[in-house]
């Protein structure tokens, strides 16, 4: 029990002798993982813009560049759609 890979978010374990490197593992769970900081961030944004996933996202940024707003909120929207298409859970694309 001296090679185990615990994610410190939530406690998931990954078996000794895992073929793939144990980075990349955490890498692909921390995507995934419902505990971790960022997913949790994420939430919350998705909470203040109203919208999630590709198209929404990039429908909103099609938006926001093109209606009248005041600069500094359009810069706001423009920063959370881009921070939450950085951490999309899944890129089909
Ligand atoms: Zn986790």
């Amino acid at each position: 029990m001296n090679n185990v890979v615990t994610c410190v978010y939530c406690g998931h374990e990954y078996p000794e002798g895992t073929p793939t490197s144990q980075a990349t593992l955490l890498t692909e769970h921390i995507k995934t993982c419902e505990k971790h900081p960022m997913k949790q961030l994420r939430s919350a944004l998705v909470g203040v813009i109203g919208v999630d996933g590709r198209e929404g996202l990039e429908q909103l940024e099609i938006t926001a560049r093109t209606i009248p707003a005041v600069e500094r909120d359009r810069i706001a929207v423009l920063n959370a759609v881009h921070a939450l298409l950085d951490t999309l859970p899944e890129d089909k694309s």
